[in-house]
């Protein structure tokens, strides 16, 4: 059976020592992880010497990954810096650059392939917005990301996260039972059985038991609720 995957998205949040105190506090609650269980810490760059040197029980993520290697892109991260540091994911896609650093299907799939290119397994965020979800064009919108972003994309060194922007942050989170039907769709377009496939959005300790256990979810990526220690402890650790 592949493993239920449970990973942390920091955004912009915590400094370098609050990162070490929350690893402090963290790991104790998620020894022994069950073996069907893969965690992943998505924290700031400033942060990833600090959640790698203490990885295992997880693993490292960034939150997003250049497609150059060097280069005038100034505020840019290289795979290769990542790499180094002993990341071995990185979110690509996920709404917040697409809505405020005007990232596109173009670069999003540009990134894609240099995280593949160098040994990191990108985790893409695809999603609609509340008004293409009141428009009808949920499925629609998700299916033209899934073909613009996975253009030439290796489907075996991959991880989706199905992220209704409308969820984020906000709260509301997308009914398990529709969260469920959405990712089967997904996973039946890319054409991909094995795929793993994540859901995101206003996931908590209140609501993760009821997510995983639909049948067609493969683990969540958490925003909020994993900045605190025992909230995401208690995700990480779901029934
Ligand atoms: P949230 O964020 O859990 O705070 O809604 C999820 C995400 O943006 O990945």
């Amino acid at each position: 059976m592949a493993r239920k995957v449970l990973a942390g998205n920091w955004k912009m949040h915590k400094t370098r020592g609050e990162a070490r105190a929350f690893v402090e506090a963290f790991l104790p609650l998620i020894e022994p992880l069950a073996a069907d269980r893969l965690v992943i810490l998505c924290g700031p760059y400033t942060c990833l010497d600090i959640l790698s040197a203490n990885a295992g029980p997880y693993a490292v993520g960034a939150q997003n990954v250049h497609w150059e290697n060097s280069g005038a892109y100034t505020g840019e991260i290289a795979p290769v810096m990542l790499t180094e540091l002993g990341v071995l994911y990185a979110i690509v896609g996920h709404s917040e650059r697409r809505q405020y650093f005007n990232e596109t299907d173009a670069t999003v799939n540009r990134r894609l392939k240099a995280a593949q290119a160098h040994d990191l397994t990108p985790i893409l965020c695809v999603g609609e917005s509340e008004a293409l979800r009141l428009a009808g064009q949920t499925e629609s919108h998700i299916r033209f990301q899934l073909d613009h972003d996975l253009k030439d994309i290796d489907l075996d060194r991959l991880i989706v996260a199905y992220e209704p922007i409308w969820a984020i942050g906000t709260g509301k989170t997308c009914a398990p039972v529709e969260a469920n039907r959405i990712i089967g769709l997904i996973r039946e377009h890319v054409g991909q059985a094995n795929l793993p496939v994540l859901y995101g959005g206003s996931c908590n300790p209140g609501n993760i038991d009821a997510i995983m256990a639909q049948d067609k979810i493969d683990g969540v990526l958490v925003g909020g609720a994993s900045l605190e220690v025992q909230s995401f402890a208690r995700i990480v650790n779901f029934e």
